[in-house]
């Protein structure tokens, strides 16, 4: 029999499977305790348990493997990457970064993505599979361990797209803001998406107070189609209803995030498209002048044209910032993780 996946559980299904094997329901707390607030790696470290019933737990189940084969730290600012192989070999990236208010992570949703965004590093090789629950929380909690550090803030714009993979996805918000677990607060919590609009909508009724991040990146339906293969999908006409429903349902605002592409989106049209669609909605624009990739040939604007843009944006009324670059010396700039590790 295959072994489960014990860090997989919420705190409910974990303790139905400990009475199942005939304990008490405390232990199922016990257990759940060590996994996700004493982030054990093994069944060994779990010294408050029986040594019986830790061979038991240690024959039907596993805390899947995550082994940080790279760390590096940046330095720029005050920013490291790990570069975790998972238990069948896939190889996925993650990035910590500290702030003024506190720390933050950037996960990975998949090994690899289907979407195909032209622009992105993490498209090239396509999508390998879709990450459990364990392998999202356990990002967070490896890297918690390793900085000995807490970790306030979650972001999930690492490889993959958590739409893709939504039950996981869900069920990860879920157990990272669990009062039981690490505790993170929903509005701690923001997830990109590039618009997948059945789960958008789906999304906004999971009762979450997680910041929901839209990867705009084209002013009109044509700009998009260029840029984002999963605009034949969804129209930017519904891809952007979705988002008015997530913020009717959540209160919630959304970020709208928009990779400047040197020639491709950064003329006038762009800045007038992009204030008739977001002028009259209350949220949020994150310019991220796009970090090149090696398998592309994409530029982004020098410093003071996207400053410009920016404020020419700002000058018609839109909330809008362009974002910080990051670790940008260790590849752990948006677009570039895991790439130089995937075999090619
Ligand atoms: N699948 C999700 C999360 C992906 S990554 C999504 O599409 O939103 C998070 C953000 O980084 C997205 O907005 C993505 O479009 C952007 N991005 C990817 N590659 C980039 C690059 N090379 N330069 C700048 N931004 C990039």
């Amino acid at each position: 029999m295959e072994k489960k996946d014990i860090a997989s559980f919420d705190y409910e299904e974990l303790k139905t499977e400990i009475i199942q094997m005939g304990e008490k329901a405390f232990r199922g707390r016990q257990i759940y305790e060590w996994l996700h607030v004493k982030l054990a790696d093994s069944f060994g470290e779990m010294t408050n348990l029986s040594k019986q019933l830790r061979q038991r737990l240690e024959e039907e189940y596993i805390i899947p493997e995550m082994k940080i084969i790279e760390h590096q730290v940046s330095k720029k600012d005050p920013t490291e990457k790990f570069l975790f192989e998972l238990g069948d070999g896939n190889m996925i990236e993650s990035v910590l970064m500290r702030y003024t208010y506190g720390n933050s992570v950037c996960i990975s949703s998949q090994a690899g993505c289907r979407m195909g965004c032209r622009f992105c590093a993490s498209a090239i090789g396509g999508l390998k599979r879709n990450l459990t629950v364990s392998e999202m929380l356990r990002q967070v909690y490896k890297i918690q361990k390793r900085a000995g550090e807490r970790i306030s803030n979650i972001v999930v714009m690492g490889t993959g797209e958590p739409l893709d993979n939504y039950d996981n996805f869900v069920k990860f918000v879920r157990m990272a803001s669990d009062e039981y677990g690490l505790n993170i607060s929903q509005r701690n919590i923001t997830a990109s998406t590039c618009g997948i609009v059945p789960n958008m909508r789906r999304l906004a009724g999971e009762g979450f107070q997680i910041t929901l991040a839209l990867s705009l990146h084209g002013s009109s339906q044509e700009k998009r189609e260029k840029l984002m293969p999963v605009a034949h999908q969804y129209e930017l006409k519904d891809v952007l209803e979705a988002c008015d429903e997530y913020f009717r349902m959540t209160g919630r605002r959304i970020t709208f995030e928009y990779s400047l592409v040197e020639g491709v989106n950064d003329r006038p049209d762009d800045i007038r498209e992009l204030t008739h669609i977001l002028k009259k909605r209350n949220c949020h624009l994150n310019l991220i002048p796009v970090n090149p990739v090696r398998e592309r040939d994409y530029r982004k604007p020098d410093r003071e044209s996207a400053l410009e843009f920016k404020n020419k944006l700002e000058k018609n009324g839109i909330n809008v910032t362009i974002r910080r670059e990051r670790g940008s010396d260790i590849d752990g700039a948006c677009g570039q993780l895991r790439r130089r590790f995937a075999g090619s």
